[in-house]
């Protein structure tokens, strides 16, 4: 079966580097899907879940923003930052989210809302991809 390969590289690493079936990728206007021979393509992404599939498994990772582009039998997402599932620390976004809740609670004119949102944004968007692939690890084979 045709495949893509996919690269998720931040700053610091590779994140991920695997031919896969298919991408859903976070698209700054919408879920943006890429399958093999799909045409090329720049978009900026937004922080949300990036999903893959590979042979029949699905994975999950978080990016939070960047840019992704596709060109040949390659997709290549240059991302600020990136995890796997398994890479999320979900106490440390949970406190994130609970701090995020906190700041957007006070007055309007006493923070940085727009912060305040986008720091909620990837806390909830963490804890979605872990939570998901923790019930996949469940799932009877
Ligand atoms: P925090 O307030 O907990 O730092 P944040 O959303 O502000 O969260 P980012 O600026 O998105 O954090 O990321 C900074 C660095 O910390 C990145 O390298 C990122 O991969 C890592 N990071 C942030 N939150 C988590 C998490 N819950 N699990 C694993 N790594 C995380």
């Amino acid at each position: 079966m045709v495949k893509t390969r996919l690269e998720i590289i931040t700053a610091e690493r590779v994140v991920y580097s695997e031919d896969v079936d298919i991408v859903v990728a976070p698209g700054i206007e919408g879920e943006l899907g890429v399958l093999p021979h799909h045409a090329p393509l720049m978009t900026m992404i937004q922080p949300g879940e990036l999903r893959v599939r590979r042979d029949n498994v699905e994975e999950s990772m978080f990016v939070s923003g960047g840019f992704l582009e596709v060109r040949g039998d390659k997709v290549v997402v240059l991302a600020n930052v990136a995890e796997r599932a398994d890479e999320i620390d979900v106490a440390r976004a949970e406190a994130a989210k609970h701090r995020a809740e906190e700041r957007m609670a006070q007055p309007p004119a006493q923070i940085d809302h727009a912060r305040a949102e986008a720091a909620l944004r990837r806390s909830m968007m963490r804890l979605k991809v872990a939570e998901k692939s923790r019930k996949r690890r469940q799932r009877p084979v």
